[in-house]
């Protein structure tokens, strides 16, 4: 075993129910789902983050999510809306460290959901937004 269970999924050393796969991805059921038909999208080559992962293959991870999501809305299963999650880093929730795009059917009612903290709802200045945005551009 390595010390990455995607990679051994990738290997065939862990199980999965795969819904999707090629040459750049993987797509399988996620063994924790939020809701039924929650599918992870992870890339072959192991990335532990977005700093790591080919731009390439993080277009084409979106393209499968957006095409799997499609899917869901047909599959028969409850599925009312979609979220699309990527945690990167684990400040950001991220607990497995090969990227992953969760595809997650939502239903009104599921209980599943974003927290705010206590900063939200506060709206800063748009002399504020400008300064930041301002400091985004130039790490571009
Ligand atoms: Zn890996």
């Amino acid at each position: 075993m390595s010390n990455c269970v995607f990679c051994d999924i990738l290997a065939g050393r862990a199980p999965s129910s795969v819904v999707f796969a090629d040459e750049q991805c993987h797509a399988f059921m996620d063994i924790q789902p939020v809701n039924p038909g929650h599918v992870l999208v992870i890339p072959n080559d192991h990335a532990a983050s977005l700093a790591e992962l080919d731009v390439e293959t993080g277009a084409h991870l979106f393209r499968v999510a957006q095409r799997l999501a499609g899917a869901l809305r047909e599959s028969g299963l409850q599925c009312e809306g979609i979220d699309l999650f990527l945690a990167d880093g684990q400040a950001a929730g991220q607990e497995v460290f090969h990227v992953h795009l969760h595809v997650i059917p939502r239903f009104k009612g599921d209980g599943f959901g974003f927290r705010f903290g206590p900063a939200y709802g506060v709206r800063p200045s748009r002399a504020e937004l400008d300064r930041i945005a301002d400091r985004v551009r130039g790490a571009l």
